[in-house]
């Protein structure tokens, strides 16, 4: 039987039972879910309602035509007719996929429920597209998975506290698993306190309840114990995320990186930077920066001594054995020093042969300070073994004290500098504490050198000429070129008072150029006998130049250089490096001549005049003031006569200041005197008057 034979025309849900009210029908028919009813026999289609053919795009005669199989992909098929045949799909909703008229695929919710239509038996279905919605839970869903996989792969490690569950995890990515040595899995949904050490667990809470009390990031590093008990250190930054509404955050997110390798590598730069990579002691940075922190800690920290030590003659070391010896001989002290040290007390290389030392002092006063000091120089005693040769070298010490004399680093160190500068000028191997002249005379050898600039520049010098008689023939052999400065406040100033200063800053270069040349003018004026002597400094010897100086003065001012004669003291061969005694000979074989001068007041050893062919040497006149009140000179005038026939060379006596004195000179068989019995130093017209005047005596004494 035909269940559609009495259908309404226009509703079609004329048959519908128990729903014959009219109301209900419209309703049926214009309610905006879709819905039809269908035969489960032949599964033909009894009604439809407008939503129905709106969704799914097929008209009322179209229906007419079809089962509800037709509005199925062949696939649901089988499983809808089973369906229909069980009933097991009514009362609850299930998903299908149905087909609209273009062919387009929906993903459909039904709902299905028995019905009376025409007196028969009947399925009413009600139907949601859930096509939409659907893809909008699918992309969610898709989002969410690829969210949680970014944060699973991410290479830095991600967690996520709920804070109003106990700081309960609820993310806890891989990496940060790795970070700790526990399984995500263990992490999520446990506590600080279950995971990790109770006073750890406390840390972290502490930096939770930070960082969500206000809206920053906060950065935490920690050494964390690992789950094999291995300590890892790790930055984590933290903050609270904030809440959707406005309100109090809930969740607390964490990025925790493992920095370990890059701390200690941090600590590894920072060691290299502070540390001398020879000897591995401390350098001037950690140095000038331990003291800094002593004097700022107040008493008893700033109470220590500062000990500037300098090996004498180190350079000697690496020029005459080579850089390996020169190295070895700095490890060698180094660790001598190391061995004096107490706890609390640094030794460090400033650099070169310069290392200093910080002692706590713990109340000790000066003569136990000075007691320290000689432990240090003691610690030279015994010679260094540098590659098997033994090799004996001293220091000389300065010392400062904190805070007396000096409560800023950098005047501590200044104080601690000019301590060890007046040690050196005490002829080395002594220790010298600071005292408050050493920085006068600083000052005044500041203000010395920039004077003596200005001087070079605006020509303040002058040469002076000193007469030499040779006892020979008692005629003026030649002329002592001596410098002088005519300060424009001070007068004429003596070479003492400014040549050192001019050696120790170089200006002894320049200065000692000009003197050359001006020299060699001088003397090419005068009678071609009359030779001009010119002092060289030890420092001259440093400079490359000095042979084409010495080449040019000559040549400039057409001067014979067997008319030259360079007075070289013994210092200039105590520097002994052969370089040194090349240049003498070079000089030599230029035709100029060489004399020791201030012979018997330094070394005077032997050895130096059997090193070099001397032309001339000249005793100091010291030892001319002392004959007849001190034996002692004697003996050396007896030696310089010895010295003078044995290597066949003049002997000349300084400082010839009586005539007793020139009587003596003239029977112990010296060859030529120089004193202010003869004549002072005289300014470059007097010395051409002089000679003049000599001559005529000569004459008149030959007449
Ligand atoms: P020096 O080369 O031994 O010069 C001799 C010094 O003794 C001169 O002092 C001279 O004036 C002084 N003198 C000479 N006869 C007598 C005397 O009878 N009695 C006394 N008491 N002194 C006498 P001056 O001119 O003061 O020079 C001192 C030192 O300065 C020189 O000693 C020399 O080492 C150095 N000097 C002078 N001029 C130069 C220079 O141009 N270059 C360098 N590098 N050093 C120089
Ligand atoms: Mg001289
Ligand atoms: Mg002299």
């Amino acid at each position: 039987m035909d269940v559609r034979k009495n259908r309404d025309a226009t509703t079609g849900i004329e048959g519908l039972e128990p729903v014959d009210d009219e109301d209900f029908k419209t309703l049926f028919v214009t309610h905006p879910t879709p819905m039809w009813v269908y035969d489960p026999a032949t599964l033909r289609f009894l009604t439809v309602n407008n939503a129905a053919m709106r969704l799914y795009g097929y008209s009322r005669d179209d229906y007419d035509r079809m089962t509800v199989l037709d509005i199925r992909p062949e696939s649901e098929r089988d499983r809808m007719r089973a369906a229909v045949k069980s009933r097991s799909d009514l009362g609850r909703p299930e998903r299908w996929q149905h087909l609209k008229a273009g062919g387009q695929v929906m993903e459909v919710l039904t709902y299905g429920r028995n019905v009376r239509f025409n007196g028969h038996d009947a399925i009413l279905a009600i139907v949601t597209d859930r096509t939409e919605v659907n893809r909008a839970y699918r992309q969610a869903s898709d989002t969410r998975s690829l969210l949680d996989s970014i944060v699973s792969s991410l290479p830095i490690g991600v967690f996520v506290k709920d804070m109003e569950d106990s700081g309960r995890y609820i993310l806890y990515n891989p990496a940060c698993g790795e970070i700790v040595g526990f399984e995500p899995n263990y992490i999520i949904g446990r506590t600080d306190e279950y995971v990790f050490v109770p006073e750890q667990a406390e840390q972290f809470l502490e930096q939770d309840r930070r960082a969500m009390q206000s809206a920053g990031v906060f950065s935490f590093e920690e050494d964390v114990v690992r789950s094999d008990s291995s300590k890892r250190t790790i930055r984590t930054l933290k903050r609270a995320i904030p809440s959707m509404d406005g309100g109090p955050s809930r969740y607390l997110v964490g990025i925790s990186q493992d920095i370990t390798e890059r701390r200690s590598y941090e600590e590894r730069i920072a060691h290299i930077a502070m540390h001398d990579a020879l000897t591995g002691l401390p350098n001037r940075s950690f140095f000038t920066h331990h003291i800094t922190t002593l004097l700022a800690q107040g008493a008893p920290t700033r109470s220590f001594a500062l000990m500037y030590i300098d090996i004498d003659h180190f350079k000697h070391v690496n020029d005459s054995m080579g850089h390996p010896a020169g190295d070895a001989l700095l490890v060698g002290v180094a660790k001598r020093l190391k061995q004096l040290m107490g706890p609390a007390d640094i030794v460090a290389r400033l650099g070169g042969d310069e290392f200093a030392l910080i002692l706590m002092l713990d109340g000790a006063a000066r003569p136990q300070i000075a007691g320290l000091a000689a432990a240090v120089m003691n610690a030279f005693a015994t010679p260094f073994d540098l590659d098997g040769i033994q090799e004996h070298v001293d220091c000389s010490v300065g010392i400062a004290l904190a805070p007396d004399d000096g409560d800023d680093v950098n005047i501590l160190l200044r104080n601690a500098d000019l301590a060890l500068y007046a040690a050196k000028a005490d002829g080395r191997s002594t220790f010298r504490f600071y005292d408050g002249a050493m920085r006068q005379i600083a000052e005044r050898r500041h203000e010395l050198t920039l004077e003596l600039r200005q001087a070079l520049a605006s020509n303040e010098f002058e040469l002076h000429y000193q007469p030499l008689l040779s006892l020979v023939d008692d005629r003026i052999s030649g002329f002592e070129a001596l410098v002088r400065w005519r300060h424009p406040q001070r007068g004429l100033l003596a070479p003492a008072e400014f040549i050192p200063v001019a050696e120790e800053t170089g200006l002894i270069a320049s200065l000692g150029e000009w003197v050359l040349r001006q020299a060699c003018l001088t003397a090419a004026k005068w009678p071609s006998e009359i030779k001009i002597a010119v002092n060289l400094s030890p420092s001259q010897f440093k400079q490359v130049g000095l042979l084409a100086t010495v080449v040019s003065a000559l040549d400039e001012a057409g001067l014979h250089p067997s008319r030259l004669e360079l007075e070289i003291t013994e210092t200039v061969l105590l520097a002994h490096s052969g370089q040194n005694m090349q240049l003498l000979h070079a000089l030599r074989d230029l035709g100029v001549r060489i004399a020791m001068d201030d012979f018997g007041t330094g070394y005077s050893s032997l050895s130096y005049l059997r090193s070099f062919p001397f032309d001339k040497i000249k005793m100091d006149r010291s030892f001319v003031s002392g004959i007849g009140i001190d034996p002692g000179s004697l003996a050396i005038v007896k030696a310089v006569i010895g010295l003078g026939s044995g290597f066949n060379l003049t002997t000349t006596a300084e400082g010839v200041e009586t005539s007793d004195q020139l009587a003596r000179l003239r029977r112990e068989g010296f060859g030529e005197i120089q004193g202010y019995l003869l004549a002072r130093p005289m300014q470059e017209n007097d010395a051409l008057a002089f000679l003049a005047n000599h001559a005529r005596g000569q004459l008149a004494k030959a007449s």
